[in-house]
């Protein structure tokens, strides 16, 4: 088997994260207090303890949107802590997701609390040789006229870092179908698009609609994809690349513990031709860190040496950069991987 450090020393990129979600403890007991938030101590702690079903995490996110991040500073200081906790793992860029809609009322709004992201992004650049960009996602439980704000703000304020647009929370609240407007409107603006869609056992065709009606440049989750065969064939015909999160609680939650892995669709997609890259989702509330969610591939599921460093390339070819800089990253990171399975083979 594969060592930790193995997975802590490959270089890796970071493609799915949620800003809210990357948040310490401390950080977040600290700033709640700076910003006399009405959410407990306990309520914060039980945002950190992963129970058979997650408890109050949706409230602490809302709490972080409207009462607590309320500075740009709150911002820059959660965008550099959580880029520091992901450099220390071997992450050398990542692409975060980030949920306006909570936490602005307008395109001001809007690009005031952006620049606290901004910043920490070039303060990491700066310190640790990290990029970032950032993905503004739809909040799926707020109205489609809310999603077209956001979209309208970001054309409003356009910044060079602010790439596309996601969609996120929960999917059973909010099917895609009626988001199609806003992520066209994204689309003739030139910004990328990726969604979150077959998560929590939605049906494939949420994931067909994100293809064929939002007109999405890379698929998250994506896992009931396995149950239809054609769709998989498209998603790989058509070279999207799938971000999958080994932690990801739904699984946890609803497959037998002793079967757990075994009956995993993320063991399943690559065989269908699905080209798949792991991530952390919500590295601190998940209890998970870059390295550990690459090793589950291996550990858990039973990836090994090749395909492993297919998902290497996976990321690249999935990452919202320019061509020059994936054809660095395909030369520098596959020649350190193979440089360090041979340090590390077992
Ligand atoms: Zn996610």
């Amino acid at each position: 088997m594969l060592t930790e450090a193995f997975f802590r020393a490959i270089p890796k990129l970071a493609l799915h994260d949620h800003l809210l979600g990357t948040i310490s403890r401390e950080t977040f007991q600290d700033l709640a207090e700076k910003r006399r938030a009405t959410i407990t101590a306990e309520e914060i702690a039980a945002f950190y303890i992963r129970g058979e079903k997650p408890v109050g995490v949706l409230r602490a996110f809302r709490a972080l949107e409207s009462e607590v991040l309320r500075e740009p500073e709150d911002f820059h200081r959660i965008t550099y802590e959580y880029l520091t906790a992901h450099a220390r793992q071997g992450v050398v860029h990542a692409e975060i997701f980030w949920n306006p809609t909570g936490s602005c009322r307008d395109a001001t709004d809007y690009a005031r609390l952006r620049s606290g992201i901004i910043a920490g992004f070039e303060d990491a650049r700066r310190d640790l040789g990290v990029s970032a960009l950032l993905i503004p996602s739809i909040d799926r439980e707020a109205s489609p006229e809310a999603a077209m704000a956001m979209v309208e703000w970001m054309i409003e304020q356009p910044h060079v870092q602010a790439v596309g647009i996601g969609i996120d929370y929960n999917e059973v609240k909010g099917p895609p179908g009626q988001f199609v407007p806003a992520y066209r409107l994204a689309g003739r603006h030139g910004l990328l698009r990726t969604a979150h869609a077959g998560e929590f056992g939605c049906p494939p065709a949420n994931i067909r609609t994100a293809i064929h009606e939002m007109g999405v440049d890379r698929l998250d989750h994506a896992y009931t994809a396995i149950d239809d065969p054609d769709l998989c064939r498209e998603i790989a015909d058509r070279n999207l690349i799938v971000t999958v999160v080994p932690s990801n609680s739904y699984y946890l939650r609803t497959l037998p513990r002793d079967s757990w892995a075994a009956e995993h669709p993320i063991r399943r997609m690559p065989a269908l031709g699905l080209r798949i890259h792991p991530n952390t989702d919500d590295p601190t509330m998940h209890l998970v860190t870059p390295a550990r969610a690459w090793g589950m591939m291996h550990w858990e599921f039973g990836f090994g040496p090749d395909a492993l460093r297919a998902f290497l390339l996976n990321g690249i070819d999935g990452a919202f950069v320019e061509e020059a800089q994936k054809s660095v990253w395909r030369a520098e990171h596959l020649a350190a991987f193979d440089t360090l399975l041979k340090e590390h083979a077992p």
